[in-house]
This record gives structure tokens, C-alpha cells and sequence, in this order.
């Protein structure tokens, strides 16, 4: 039986405490899921979650404008996670798709787009990377030219999760008001706006529907920048404050799901007559892993709480959340392939699945040496700030 005494740490409330064991009780019974049409599956479970109306908390409610609240984005990533990667990564981009619009849209803007993409009736994606400029985003160039009534797009955009399937992107391109990150702004990208064409569909060691996306002359109406001209990074840099933590919630959720499937082993399986278990060198292994598994909940935790609380900024904490949390989980999965023997690498075991689907999370959204220097920087400033 998984470990659920953290839903009675401070840092969650019965409302919490609730959502997780009713998301926990749809999750198991949700069937086997396809990894091998991925379009299809992240389509049909987008569907499923919106229709059971767990997308809700995915984006604000422009009927009922509340703050995002981080805690249930987290225990909704880290429920979905133990049970699939996939179905963790159909209700993530729901809301990192729509973060921008969420957090610095036009009621307008909000009316037209998150009532679809809480109900699963619509898709978004978030589209920030370029083929020159994954952690260096103030050296995006892709290009969003004032043309008087509208912007003209012009480059190309990579690694856009949900891209080829996606309705709506939130998009960041260079406009010019200044030089570096001074000069990006936001924008609603409609997939069916023409001049936007998927250049290339990409493939991983964990797939999910993945694309460069190009621009050629792609004419938006004014109204589709989100907020005011100059201000995409902050957008993005907010939008990733917010859910950077929630990628540390899917690692802790993967964890989770090794850990119980290396304890469902160890207690079975036998070796020289007796439980792997009883094996003082397999109990160093499980004991490693519970404390990894601990230690980056209280981290996850303490960012969404702190944010939640009204922090206005939250990226030191939400920094050590993802950086802590994704590593940690690489090492107690690759314990939990490790007591498989064998069958830890072969194709279609749960550890196997779970071996490959967390790598990619220590790239993503701030590569884990990014969120070191975001950590050191805080801290330096912090020493020199307090004297
Ligand atoms: C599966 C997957 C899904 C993705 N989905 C999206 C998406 O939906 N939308 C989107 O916009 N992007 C997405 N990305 C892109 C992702 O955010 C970038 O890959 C990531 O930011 C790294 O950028 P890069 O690949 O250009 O690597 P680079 O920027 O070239 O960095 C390579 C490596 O260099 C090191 N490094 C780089 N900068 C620093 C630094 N300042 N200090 C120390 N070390 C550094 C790190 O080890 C880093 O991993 C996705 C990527 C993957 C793999």
C-alpha cells in the first residue's frame, strides 16, 4: 500500500487531502494506456480528465478569477504520475499551455481560450524554445514584427510539447523594445492561424507528442499579444515559477511509484531461501529511497505552500523543488531497476517505463545545472543583501 501519511503534513488542507484520494481513485481505474500512438492517447485522456472535471484546477476560472493554487496542481501531477507519464503529461500542459494567459491575460483573451482547456474541448501548449535558445531564452529570435494592425511571425519554434496536436499555443518571440530579455513579448497562437505549419515531429526515449513548429509571415490580430510589449519574459519567467514546481510534484510522483514497486519485490522475491527484503544491502537501497522520496516532498511542498501563500516570487524554493526532486528521483528508480534484476530492464516493466520517462524532467523547464545557478544566485544575494 503506497505511503499517503504526507497528505497530513501542514502545508495541505482537507480540500487537499480530498482531491488526492479522489484523483488517486479515478487514476486507478483509468485501464492500460497506449505509449505507442501518442497523438491519440494525450488526445483521449486530455478528454477524459477534462470531462471528470479534473482540468479545473489546470488555469484560472474566468467565471470565478481565483489565484492558480500550487498545491493542487502538484498533487494532481504527482497522483497522475504513479500512474502513467502520459496521463501526468496530458493534465500538466493544460496548464503550462495556458499559464501565460492565465497569469497576464485580457478577460477577453481568458473568456475565449481556458473554459475549453479546463473541460479537455481544447489543447494548449507552451512554445518558448528555439533550435538556438533552450536555457537562453533572452537570445530568442524568432521574430513578431509590428505591421500596423497586426504581428507578422516570422522563425521557428522546438521541442513544443503538444505540438501537431495541440489547438492553442502561448507563444514568445522578439519585438524589439529592448535589447536581450527586454525585447520578447507574449502572444495567443490559434494552431489553425495561417502561416503556422509543424516543421518536424520529434521522437524520445519516452515519447509524447513533441514538434518544431515554423513561421512564415503567420499574421495574429493585435489582441492577441498577452499583456504589454516587452514583457514575455517576465510572462514566461512567472508562468515557470508556477509550474517548475509541479515538474518536481511528477518527479516525486515517479519516485513514488518506484519505491512501492521495489518494496512489492524485495518482499516477494527470494534468494537463498529467504525475502530479498531480509538482505541488509537491499534494506540500505529501500531506506535510501525513502528518504529521497521524503526529503523531496518536503521540498515540492514547501514551494507550492510558500507560493500559495502569496509569495510574489517563489524561484529559489521552486528551484530546489525541481532540481532536488527530478535527481533524486533518477537515483531511487534506478535503485528500483537495480533490485529487479533482470527484469528492471525489460521492455514493458513499470520500472523500465519509469526509467526512461523521468530523464527528460531534469532538462526541461530549467536543465538541473540552470536551477543550481538560479539556487547560488539567490543565496549569494541574499548573504550580501543581509550583510
Ligand atoms: C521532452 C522535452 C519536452 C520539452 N517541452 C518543451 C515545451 O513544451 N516548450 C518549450 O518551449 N520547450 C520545451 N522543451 C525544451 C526544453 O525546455 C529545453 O530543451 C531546455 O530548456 C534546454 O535547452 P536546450 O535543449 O537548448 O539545451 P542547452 O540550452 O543547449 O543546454 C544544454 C546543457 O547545457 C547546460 N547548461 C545550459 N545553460 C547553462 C547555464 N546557464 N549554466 C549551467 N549549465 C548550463 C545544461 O547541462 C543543459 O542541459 C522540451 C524539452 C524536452 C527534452
Amino acid at each position: 500500500m503506497a505511503d499517503r501519511s504526507y497528505l497530513d503534513w501542514p502545508f495541505l488542507d482537507e480540500s487537499h487531502r480530498d482531491h488526492a484520494t479522489r484523483l488517486a481513485d479515478w487514476a486507478a481505474v483509468l485501464g492500460p494506456i497506449d505509449h505507442h500512438d501518442t497523438d491519440a492517447t494525450c488526445r483521449d485522456l486530455v478528454a477524459r480528465l477534462g470531462a471528470d472535471g479534473w482540468l479545473e484546477p489546470s488555469a484560472v476560472d474566468p467565471a470565478n478569477p481565483k489565484p492558480l493554487d500550487v498545491r493542487t496542481l502538484c498533487l494532481s501531477r504527482e497522483t497522475l504520475a504513479q500512474t502513467d507519464g502520459l496521463a501526468d503529461f496530458a493534465f500538466a500542459m493544460q496548464g503550462l499551455g495556458t499559464g501565460a494567459i492565465s497569469l497576464f491575460g485580457s478577460p477577453e483573451q481568458q473568456a475565449e481560450w481556458l473554459p475549453l482547456t479546463r473541460s479537455g474541448k481544447a489543447i494548449s501548449a507552451f512554445a518558448l524554445t528555439e533550435p538556438q535558445s533552450g536555457s537562453d531564452v533572452a537570445n530568442s529570435t524568432m521574430t513578431a514584427h509590428d505591421d500596423g494592425d497586426a504581428w507578422v511571425l516570422d522563425g521557428e519554434k522546438t521541442w513544443i510539447s503538444n505540438g501537431g496536436i495541440a489547438d492553442v499555443y502561448t507563444l514568445f518571440a522578439r519585438t524589439g523594445e529592448g535589447p536581450g530579455a527586454k525585447g520578447l513579448s507574449a502572444f495567443v497562437v490559434p494552431a489553425d492561424t495561417p502561416g503556422l505549419s509543424i516543421a518536424e515531429r520529434l521522437d524520445t526515449i519516452a515519447p509524447h507528442p513533441l514538434a518544431t513548429l515554423r513561421f512564415d509571415g503567420a499574421r495574429l490580430p493585435r489582441s492577441a499579444l498577452v499583456g504589454q510589449p516587452g514583457q514575455g519574459f517576465k510572462i514566461a519567467m512567472s508562468v515557470l515559477d508556477v509550474f517548475r514546481t509541479t515538474v518536481a510534484a511528477a518527479g516525486l510522483g515517479f519516485a513514488r511509484r518506484a519505491l512501492d514497486e521495489a518494496l512489492t519485490r524485495v518482499t516477494a522475491r527470494e534468494v537463498q531461501g529467504k525475502p530479498l527484503s531480509e538482505l541488509q544491502m537491499v534494506q540500505a537501497h529501500v531506506a535510501d529511497m525513502a528518504l529521497r522520496v521524503d526529503a523531496a516532498a518536503l521540498l515540492v511542498y514547501r514551494a507550492a505552500w510558500t507560493k500559495d501563500m502569496g509569495a510574489p516570487r517563489v524561484s529559489r524554493e521552486a528551484a530546489m523543488a525541481k532540481l532536488f526532486a527530478t535527481d533524486e528521483a533518477q537515483k531511487v528508480i534506478d535503485a528500483a531497476v537495480q533490485l529487479h534484476g533482470g527484469d528492471g530492464v525489460k521492455s514493458g516493466e513499470t520500472v523500465e517505463r519509469l526509467y526512461r520517462e523521468i530523464r527528460a524532467l531534469r532538462i526541461y523547464e530549467g536543465a538541473s545545472d540552470v536551477q543550481k545557478v538560479i539556487i547560488a544566485r539567490a543565496t549569494l544575494d541574499a548573504a550580501t543583501r543581509d550583510g
